[in-house]
């Protein structure tokens, strides 16, 4: 393509577009049109050429101002230099706000709902409004009140007055009726005698009714001082009217809904009586006298229909709930036959949960059998009652599950080192209980130690970290005591003597 052809299309774009023939409109609607044509003229990038070097916040701010000629960035660029000296620029912008809220408020105060609320809206706003953001929306806003904005109601104003749609203050003084005809009366009575009839109360009263008549009779009326008088008490009858009609109804409702609350109530408490109670209510409502108000008759059928509908409903529920409540006296029945088993299973238990060793009743049971053994084949056998040191400790700095861990981990060395005929298990917290079958003093003492050293060096990990425990221990052998009780009670008290001697220990003297 040539020069002369893009110069031609340029011309042709700007007709297209309705521009003026202005040198920056020509440029940019030639280099629109040489970008198209893909010719690269250096002319048409010499502001990219100066922009590019300039600060991010400054190339934002001619985007902003949508620069696109060499003339715009060397005017930018001037009015910006003209606003270096910073007090002189705030104080104008503090002008500019000054003079913009007043604006504001003297458009608000125009006799127009909706750019009244916008200016007050933006008033409000600006005191708020710190950011770019803010004021853009704002700016939208007026745009779109603009663009919305329709006056064509001002038009019904036109056979009434010397139509200045610029004035609308000239315009309303000049406000004239003239009846030319007798049809113009009539309308307008009309108009008049419509505005009487209330809105809410269904009765027209009689004064009004009286004046609506005359009025209708008598169009020409209107133009008497005397009916100017009649029509003003009568709007303002009309008002008292709506707002006596308005009022009954409430307490009349009121009352009724008030009643209805108190019997949903009693109806969720005992539904068998309810039933009746909601008649009594259908019944007050039968007999509410609400003579000639049609309004207040209708309110009164719907309240009738809703306690009608509640009967109803109350009957159902109540026939319900006696069904339901034999099903909820089975699934009770069931419930408790379901609590006995879980207590006889749970007292069966021999296992303890966590660890998986035997419980207390088991270790229980089975001193008991080893003493009968004992005394009646002489089977001689020892105990030692194990006690983790310091656990409290672990649980205060690792957590409780890392102290389950921890016992976890100690049960399974615990049953590893026993022999299959030896019986150990969790006596309670962190007290351990092993009670070796055939063993005496010294066997017992070498299986506590065994135990004993087998913790010191093992780690147990939990949530990546490494814990180390050691059990302290007290060995009794059985034949050294009279009775299995007293043998019991020379372990423990061995126990707690390893542990106030230092811990991490086993004494067995
Ligand atoms: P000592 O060396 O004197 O025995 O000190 P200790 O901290 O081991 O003794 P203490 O009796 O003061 O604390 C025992 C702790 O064991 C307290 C209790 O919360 C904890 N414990 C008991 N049963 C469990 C369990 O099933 N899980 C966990 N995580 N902790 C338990
Ligand atoms: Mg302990
Ligand atoms: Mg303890």
């Amino acid at each position: 393509m040539t020069i002369n052809q893009i110069i031609k299309r340029a011309f042709e774009r700007l007709k297209k577009e309705g521009k003026l023939l202005t040198p920056d409109f020509y440029m940019e609607a030639f280099c629109k049109e040489a970008k198209a044509a893909g010719i690269i003229i250096e002319d048409c990038n010499q502001i990219d050429k100066f922009t590019k070097k300039l600060s991010k916040p400054l190339q934002d701010e001619l985007k902003q101002y949508r620069v696109r000629s060499l003339n715009e960035l060397i005017t930018f660029f001037i009015s910006k230099l003209n606003r270096t000296n910073e007090s002189e620029s705030s104080a104008q912008i503090s002008a500019l706000n000054t003079l913009l809220k007043r604006v504001l408020k003297t458009i608000a105060s125009l006799h127009n709902a909706e750019i009244s609320a916008l200016s007050r809206k933006t008033l409000k706003d600006l005191d708020l409004a710190t950011q770019a953001g803010q004021v853009e929306k704002m700016k939208d806003e007026w745009i779109e009140f603009l663009t919305l904005y329709d006056d064509s109601y001002l038009d019904s104003l036109k056979p009434f007055t010397k139509f200045n749609k610029n004035d609308i203050k000239a315009t309303l003084s000049s406000f004239k009726f003239e009846a030319s005809s007798e049809e113009d009366f009539h309308n307008l009575a009309l108009l008049f005698v419509s505005s009487f009839a209330p809105s809410l109360a269904s009765s027209v009263n009689e004064t009004l009714a009286n004046l609506s008549e005359e009025i209708r009779d008598n169009p020409e009326s209107l133009n008497t001082p005397a009916m100017y008088k009649s029509i003003k008490k009568a709007i303002k009858l009309r008002i008292d009217l709506d707002k006596n009609h308005v009022k009954k109804m409430v307490y009349v409702l009121d009352d009724v809904l008030e009643r209805l609350s108190k019997q949903i109530l009693v109806l969720i408490e005992r539904t068998d009586h309810s039933g009746k109670e909601i008649f009594n209510i259908k019944q007050t409502l039968e007999e509410l006298e609400l003579e000639q108000d049609d309004d207040l008759k209708s309110a009164q059928k719907k309240l009738y229909t809703i306690a009608n509908s509640l009967e109803k409903e109350t009957a159902l529920l109540g026939t319900e709930l006696k069904e339901h409540s034999s099903v909820v006296d089975e699934m009770e029945i069931k419930i408790k036959s379901l609590e006995a088993e879980l207590s006889v299973a749970k007292k069966a238990s021999r296992e303890d949960a966590l660890t998986k060793l035997y419980n207390k009743r088991a270790l229980d049971e089975f001193l008991q059998m080893k003493e009968g053994e004992f005394k009646r084949y002489k089977k001689p056998y020892s105990v030692v009652f194990f006690d983790i040191d310091l656990f409290k400790k672990v649980n205060d700095t690792y957590g409780h599950e890392a102290g389950d861990v921890v016992l976890k981990g100690f049960a399974q060395i615990f049953k590893k080192l026993a022999r299959n005929v030896d019986v150990v298990g969790r006596y309670g917290g962190e007290e351990f209980l092993a009670i070796l079958s055939e063993t005496d003093h010294k066997g017992a003492e070498i299986f506590a130690q065994k135990v004993r050293k087998k913790l010191e060096i093992s780690r147990f990990v939990h949530d990546r970290k490494k814990i180390k425990v050691t059990i302290s221990g007290g060995i009794a052998f059985r034949e050294e005591y009279p009775s299995m009780s007293l043998m019991m009670k020379a372990s423990d008290e061995r126990l707690y003597k390893a542990k106030n001697s230092g811990r991490n220990k086993i004494v067995s003297g």
